[in-house]
């Protein structure tokens, strides 16, 4: 039985993409279900209702998954590949259809859904490739009747808990490493949007990935689906992308099972643009980093120091490029920037402006809710940010750009360490022993000199501090499935 939709409101030319049933083991899973309702951000329209799986039916997800991943582990790396490859390649096919699902239901404008459909497709044809790229170890042995032999092999069962903010990325970037590797995987989207996850699914089923290594829970209960996940033993791997406050729930809940957890969590970006930076290419970057998705990435720049002589014609020229944001829905034609996910996200806003303008700092152009109303909130610059703001302190997740002063380079690393967050920093200078120094003296897991947009799926991404442990993508992703073997072979 498949829960029948509410509105019919995605123009889709693949209606077969939007599925309201959980997927596991293969299968379309939903009769005797409730459901819970997906909105548009937009406008809070209904776009769909969803399977709502309960947490008393993981563990036998869980074990569907775990009879699978044996002979999905057993398959030559290259059969892995090619199933992968088939599913990035489907995955292409409907980008289109895949970035109207992304906007209906996470807010971003379409052009930016479809750059995440292409950047997020990007994970799975990497690990299709890096799946044939599992290398061991052979090394030499202390005699000469010995020899040592190190395997690599897939973990077994891997979770994955993901955000709202990149529905289809914040998967694949897991999901693509773990099948890669020889893992089965259970993702449990965030509740906000689980129709790209599903739409995810339903390709993977065309691409032929076999029944039970990809399975999407549904559910609106994520503490106790969480609980259940970190608690089962069978789940050997947990990657989570979300706020520190979870994480660590997680790794609590994980240590029973003493599971190797992967964990992107909060960011607090610093941004330093130096006097020798040059206006316009420092703007642009700061720009790009600063009103992604409206601000809500864990690696949007949160925090934009900007050297004195310098500082006034920077927040000039900042301001001047936030007129030229369209702000609105999504779908419509021409928008930047579109709602914040929900009523949460634009109160935390309203209280980092509030909150900052009751400490000092003063508007440069936006400020308020926009008169769109909904979560719609005005691209925002905020001058005369101090660090004992609470825009300082923690991530805005939304369109405002706060700007701090600094006089000297040690100011600005002193400065842009000063937080528990660890996760990506930029820097703007065109000074290259400072490019070196600074680059080096921050206290992060990711440094963008010069630019911007930093995402790819061939480097590392990932935090130090408080931001979080292990790396997603690049060689380096797929290891967070993986176990070492050493083999010992004596009486040569
Ligand atoms: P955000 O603030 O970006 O929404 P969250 O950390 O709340 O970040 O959510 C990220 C993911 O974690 C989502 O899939 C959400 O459902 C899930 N989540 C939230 N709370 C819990 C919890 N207590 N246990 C397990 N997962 C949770």
């Amino acid at each position: 039985m498949t829960v029948p939709f509410q509105v019919d409101a995605l123009p889709l030319r693949d209606k077969s993409l939007l599925r309201s049933n959980a997927y596991i083991g293969g299968q379309w899973v939903g009769a005797n279900h409730g459901v819970f309702a997906v909105s548009d951000p937009s406008d809070q329209s209904v776009i769909s209702t969803v399977t709502d799986m309960q947490a008393h039916e993981v563990a036998e997800v869980i074990a569907i998954a775990e009879r699978a991943q044996t002979s999905w582990a057993a398959l030559p790396a290259k059969q892995r590949a090619l199933a992968l490859r088939r599913w990035f390649d489907l995955i292409i096919v409907s980008e289109q259809d895949l970035a109207r699902i992304i906007t209906a239901e996470q807010g971003k404008p379409l052009s930016e859904a479809l750059a995440e459909v292409r950047y997020g497709a990007g994970f799975v044809e990497w690990f299709a490739e890096e799946a044939k790229r599992i290398y061991g170890e052979t090394i030499p042995a202390p005699s000469s009747d010995r020899r040592i032999i190190v395997l690599k092999q897939p973990i077994g069962v891997a979770a994955a808990i993901t955000p709202w903010n990149f529905p289809l990325a914040m998967i694949t970037r897991k999901a693509g490493a773990a099948l890669a590797a020889g893992c089965a995987i259970v993702v449990k989207p965030a509740e906000l949007t689980p129709l790209t996850a599903l739409a995810l699914a339903e390709i993977s089923q065309r691409a032929g990935i076999p029944a039970g290594i990809f399975n999407v829970i549904t559910c609106s209960d994520a503490a106790g689906v969480g609980r259940e996940l970190c608690s089962n033993s069978s789940v050997r791997a947990l990657s989570f992308t979300g706020s520190t406050e979870v994480g660590r729930l997680l790794l609590r809940q994980s240590a029973d099972t003493v599971k190797k957890c992967s964990m992107e969590l909060g960011g607090n970006a610093p941004i330093l643009v130096f006097d020798d930076a040059g206006l316009q290419t420092s703007v642009r970057g700061v720009f790009a980093a600063k009103f992604r998705n409206g601000g809500q990435s864990c690696i949007a720049a949160n925090r934009i120091l900007v050297q004195s002589s310098i500082y006034d014609a920077f927040a000039e020229q900042l301001s001047e490029a936030c007129r030229e944001l369209v702000v609105g829905p999504g779908a419509r034609e021409g928008v930047t920037i579109g709602p914040l996910i929900d009523s949460s996200a634009i109160a935390k806003v309203e209280e980092h402006v509030a909150d900052a303008v009751r400490q000092g700092a003063q508007i440069r152009i936006g400020g308020s809710r926009h008169e769109l109303g909904g979560t719609f909130f005005e691209p925002t610059v905020l001058t005369g940010v101090t660090s004992a703001m609470k825009i300082f302190q923690g991530e805005t997740f939304g369109p405002v750009a706060a700007l701090i002063r600094f006089d000297t380079e040690e100011e600005a690393i002193t400065l842009a360490n000063d937080s528990q967050f660890g996760l990506a920093a930029y820097l703007f200078t065109r000074d290259v022993g400072r490019c070196v120094r600074v680059a080096e003296a921050l206290q992060v897991g990711i440094v963008g000199i010069n630019e911007g947009l930093i995402s790819t799926e061939v480097a590392p991404f990932g935090g130090v501090k408080q931001s979080g442990l292990g790396r997603e993508g690049s060689r380096h992703g797929i290891e967070e499935y993986l176990q070492i073997k050493y083999i010992c072979l004596g009486n040569v």
